[in-house]
């Protein structure tokens, strides 16, 4: 069977630049499954969709066309054939998506989606989330479950930020909508973000990337 290694971790963890090393490095396939949650969310926002009432959510969830293309070198994300890699990590989006994701219904859309992008990837695929192990890949080869300490997170997202030239008001700001969204997609009832029995567990507090990276590929190459 081809290599499934299920990676999921709260914001800020590292997941997805951790993820797209570990595929890049064995030659795998990755797929950013919170780009297809914001991708839905950025389009529901675009139509105009009440994105606080879970049923005009799950009535509309049906209408985008969202394709992600799996290439670790560039992976790429659009809605009905637009490029929406930009708009998706905004502000607006990042505020609204957890409701988005609690729908059932967006889901069972999604997760339908995921399953296809492994099933075509040609080696093997890193997927990252926050239901990987837990719900959409329960089979995997491999489940990593990334953590860090809050402090720890909060500072590399900070990092991240001023490095971009964002000011200090909006990285607080920022901050508290994280721990907002990590409490948000803990405790939401469909698929909340969980480590599976199975998963080994990477605290990554303490850890360089190349370290956290050379862990998990070894696991795989076990
Ligand atoms: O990973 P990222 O922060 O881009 O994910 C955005 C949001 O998408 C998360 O806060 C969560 O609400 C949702 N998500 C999810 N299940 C996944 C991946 C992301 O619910 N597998």
């Amino acid at each position: 069977a081809p290599v499934v290694v299920a990676i999921d971790g709260p914001s800020g963890s590292g997941k997805s630049t951790v993820s797209r090393a570990v595929a890049a490095r064995l030659g795998l396939s990755f797929l950013d499954t919170g780009a297809m949650y914001r991708a839905m969310t950025w389009w529901m926002l675009a139509n105009d969709v009440d994105v606080t009432d879970p049923e005009a959510v799950a009535v509309a969830c049906g209408k985008p066309v969202i394709v992600s293309g799996t290439d670790a070198g560039g992976p790429t994300i659009t809605v009905d054939g637009q490029d929406v890699s930009g708009p998706i990590r905004g502000p607006e989006v990042t505020a609204q998506v957890s409701a988005v994701a609690a729908v059932p219904a967006v889901r069972a859309r999604l997760v339908e989606l995921q399953r296809g992008c492994a099933e075509v990837a040609e080696r093997g695929i890193v997927a990252e989330g926050r239901d990987m192990g837990t719900v959409v890949f329960p089979q995997a080869t491999v489940k990593v479950f990334l953590t860090a300490s809050e402090a720890a997170r909060a500072e590399r997202r900070a990092a991240e930020l001023r490095a971009k030239g964002v000011d200090e008001a909006t990285i607080t700001a920022m901050a508290a909508d994280l721990a907002r969204r990590d409490a948000a997609d803990s405790s939401r009832e469909t698929a909340p973000l969980a480590q599976a029995a199975d998963a080994v567990l990477v605290d990554t507090s303490e850890l360089t990337l190349e370290q956290v990276i050379g862990r998990i590929a070894a696991l795989v190459e076990e």
